[in-house]
């Protein structure tokens, strides 16, 4: 019997050559999604049976280069050498082969079993392409050369059977590349320094002294912790700089040209360019696209349409979610009886993750439009274009597609900041990315801006809070770029990849992907500060009230229950409503009506045509009622007013009490405590609970703003709020504005904060945009409210 083996096969390749479509067609569901150790670049594994062996597959981040200049291009060459796969399978995308190639030979030189997968070479035959497979081989070192088209599962078989042949014959690749007499003389000077190091860190020599002569950071670093390290690094600095001046150009430049001229070279001679049209129908698209005068316009449409399908379609499925999370609340509060379990599953848990799982629908299409823009190619083209206009404010092209991420969600925003390969560029649009009105802020804003402001200026004094955001977003990164991140900025190369149809699955694998990481890790940080946040709101819950509410209530119950008798049942000699059953039959009638008025009018303006009609229609139907029968009218009239009142005592009652308790609770002392600090931006202390409840989520800030308002449930878009907030006397449209600017600003929320963390590896990122945001919220809101205060607003 054959003993087997598992066999590890890395799928190394540039972004978009088809890594993951190959992965999955041949792992199929088998797959296991982590991070790698230390890093949060995504991980994936899969396995595979076939014939003889146990595959395990890894999918490598998509990387151009083996430099060390992004996350991806590190944790790609750290995998093959730390965790010496049994083959690399560097899959190319064959339409392009030649810039492919520059990878393929950084591969070679890391001289691990390497097998070239021709992807795509659908699309490169239908360009004219031809390429000769035993000649292309015969340039790289004789690796063996295997075609496949990934979207049509074509070429797997082969595939996994060249794997199997090159682990078990484990010949190494002999491939060297000639960088020319000076830096050969450099490399032969530098390897016998090395011949200690090369056991601890698994580089060959004479990679190492190339790494080492071209400065590479990630490569210093390693040696430079190993004993005699620091020492072979100054010696090799020497080497170097000689070697600099011997070049007339950075080493490490000179280094990637001879890789592309031996590369180009290997191109020439294996591949027929001669039938090749010399304009593509990418190239013609990209004349128009990337024009001008009309990339700009077409680049906006698209981008209208993008968020319309987000927010309007999006909304239709959040809504039913919404409702979804309501009914579960009140089933809870049916089930559940009173207490701090009950309480803490309806307000903590259900109000606190069902916030953030409304937002699945436009996060799933958000994701959805992106990996179309993505997979057709069309988002390296934007970039492209914003290049020119992004660059003025010290940000690159790339940086925009985050940014424009941001009006969506800030988290999902920063992810999206993966894309930028120098660190710089990147932190920078890390940290005014939460300037972009995330749509979490839109609930804040449209309860203000309805209870505050004309129907007629809503929506410009909606567009002044989001344009705000962008001028401090460029203001922003213009200051941190000319003084803490000083420096050039990369030139713009992102490849602009060929126009592609995407297919369903790819796009679908994207989007499933993205949002699931979205959900697991946004979830569970919003688990946890909904259930703080309620613990803060709830407890001390045994506190000395400035009334006896019970007492109270049980004073108006006993006052209205003594007028209904004394007014009603004593002047028709009754001892309760029911034994007169006309009586008890239009007191229902009336009050069907009322409910179905309150109903009828829960979205409109108290003096809206549409309100004013339904009115005018309950008064027609109640004097209808009257002509019928005035008498028993007169008494149900009454009854109805006399319970209506009661309750709505009763309901103030509770509602004072909650307030109260809230006021003495941890968040409330907290509030008053800090209250000094924000007196001056014209807010109290239950505007300052709601803004650091915020920070867990920013439609916190109106569920916290419900519940201190006394309102009870804190209903998103209750008229209560509503009108609660417009009758307190702290605010008015100046101290709403205020409100609105600040929670525009200030501090990220934790999903963000969090994302931040885990993207950059250290706490600092995260609590310097924290500190940062939140400094110049505080700053501008204060211009905002005391200027405006000066011109007379506010009163
Ligand atoms: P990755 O970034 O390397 O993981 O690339 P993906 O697997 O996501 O593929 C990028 C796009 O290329 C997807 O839209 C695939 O459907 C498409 N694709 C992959 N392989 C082929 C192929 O052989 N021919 C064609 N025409 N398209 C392919
Ligand atoms: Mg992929």
């Amino acid at each position: 019997m054959m003993t087997k083996k598992e066999v590890t096969v890395a799928l190394v390749g540039n972004p978009n050559a088809g890594k993951t479509t190959i992965f999955n067609n041949i792992t199929g569901g088998r797959q296991h999604v982590g991070n790698y150790p230390g890093v949060t670049v995504e991980k994936k594994e899969g396995f595979k049976k076939f014939k003889n062996n146990d595959f395990c597959l890894v999918d490598l981040p998509g990387t151009y280069s083996l430099t060390a200049y992004s996350l991806e291009e590190i944790v790609t060459r750290n995998f093959i050498v730390n965790d010496k796969p049994d083959v690399v399978i560097d899959i190319v995308d064959t339409s392009n082969l030649e810039r492919n190639l520059y990878l393929t030979v950084q591969l070679l030189e890391l001289g691990h079993p390497l097998i070239l997968a021709l992807n795509m070479v659908d699309v490169a035959e239908s360009t004219g392409l031809k390429i000769n497979d035993a000649k292309l081989a015969e340039g790289l070192g004789g690796i063996p050369v295997v075609r496949t088209v990934g979207v049509r599962k074509e070429g797997m078989d082969i595939l996994l059977d060249t794997a199997a042949k090159v682990s078990s014959s484990q010949q190494a690749v002999s491939f060297k590349l000639d960088y020319g007499a000076d830096v050969e003389g450099a490399i032969t000077t530098v390897e016998p320094l090395l011949t200690s190091l090369h056991k601890q860190v698994n580089f060959s020599e004479r990679w190492l002294a190339l790494r080492l002569l071209g400065n590479d950071a990630n490569i210093i670093e390693s040696v430079g912790r190993l004993p005699n390290g620091e020492q072979i690094i100054s010696a090799v600095n020497e080497i170097r700089l000689v070697l600099n001046d011997k070049l007339g150009e950075d080493v490490e430049l000179f280094i990637a040209g001879q890789r592309y001229k031996h590369v180009g070279k290997i191109y020439q001679y294996a591949v027929n360019t001669s039938k090749l049209s010399s304009i593509t129908i990418s190239d013609k698209i990209d004349k128009l696209l990337t024009n001008r005068m009309f990339g700009l316009p077409v680049f906006f449409a698209l981008m209208w349409m993008v968020f319309n399908l987000v927010f309007t379609v999006g909304s239709i499925p959040a809504d039913w979610i919404d409702e979804g999370f309501a009914l579960l609340s009140q089933y809870l509060d049916a089930v559940i009886g009173d207490g701090p379990l009950k309480s803490l599953l309806v307000d903590g848990v259900v109000g606190g993750v069902g916030s953030v799982l409304v937002f699945i629908p436009n996060i799933l299409l958000l994701f959805l439009a992106i990996a179309i823009l993505e997979d057709t190619g069309y988002m390296a083209r934007a970039a492209f274009i914003m290049d020119r206009i992004m660059r003025r404010f010290g940000l690159h092209g790339k940086s925009f597609i985050p940014l424009l991420l941001g009006f969506g969600c800030s988290a999902t925003a920063i992810m999206g900041t993966r894309t930028l390969e120098n660190p710089r560029d990147r932190i920078i649009t890390m940290l005014v990315t939460p300037l972009m009105s995330c749509s979490a802020k839109l609930p804040v804003y449209t309860i203000l801006i309805g209870a505050f402001f004309d129907e007629q200026i809503a929506g410009n004094v909606l567009f002044s809070i989001y344009f705000l955001g962008i001028i401090l977003s460029m203001i922003v990164a213009w200051i941190f770029r000319s003084t803490f991140f000083q420096g050039e900025s990369e030139p713009f190369v992102m490849e602009l990849p060929p126009y592609r149809m995407p297919t369903f699955k790819s796009v679908f694998i994207h989007m499933w992907e993205r949002s699931t990481l979205y959900l697991k890790k946004a979830g569970t940080i919003i688990l946890a500060a909904s259930i703080l946040m309620w613990f803060l709101t709830t407890y001390p819950n045994e506190v000395e009230y400035s009334k006896d509410y019970d007492v109270l209530t049980a004073q108006a119950e006993e006052a209205y229950t003594q007028q209904v008798s004394e007014e009603i049942l004593y002047k028709l000699e009754i001892e309760n409503i029911d034994q007169n059953e006309e009586l008890a039959a239009m007191i229902d009638t009336i009050q069907q009506e009322e409910a179905k008025f309150t109903e009828d009018t829960k979205e409109l303006a108290e003096n809206s045509p549409e309100y004013v009609k339904l009115e005018e229609e309950k008064t027609a139907n109640n004097q209808q009622l009257a002509t019928e029968d005035g008498a028993t009218y007169s008494y149900a009239a009454r009854y109805v007013e006399l319970t209506q009142k009661n309750e709505d005592a009763k309901e103030t009652l509770k509602n004072e009490q909650a307030g109260e308790a809230l006021e003495k609770s941890y968040a409330g002392q907290f509030g008053k405590a800090i209250e000094p600090v924000i007196a001056p931006l014209g807010f109290d202390w239950r505007i300052g609970i709601s803004l650091v409840s915020g920070v867990t989520a920013k439609e916190v800030v109106i569920s916290t703003m419900g519940t201190i308002y006394s309102i009870g449930d804190g209903n998103e878009n209750s008229q209560g709020l509503t009108k609660s907030l417009r009758s307190d006397e702290h605010m008015n449209p100046l101290v709403a504005y205020a409100l609105m600017v600040f929670v525009l600003i200030y501090s990220p929320c934790l999903a963000a904060l969090a994302v931040m963390r885990r993207e950059t590896g250290s706490w600092k990122w995260p609590i310097v945009s924290m500190v940062y945001l939140t400094t110049l919220a505080w700053i501008v809101t204060f211009i905002v409210y005391q200027g405006g205060r000066l011109l007379g607003f506010g009163s």
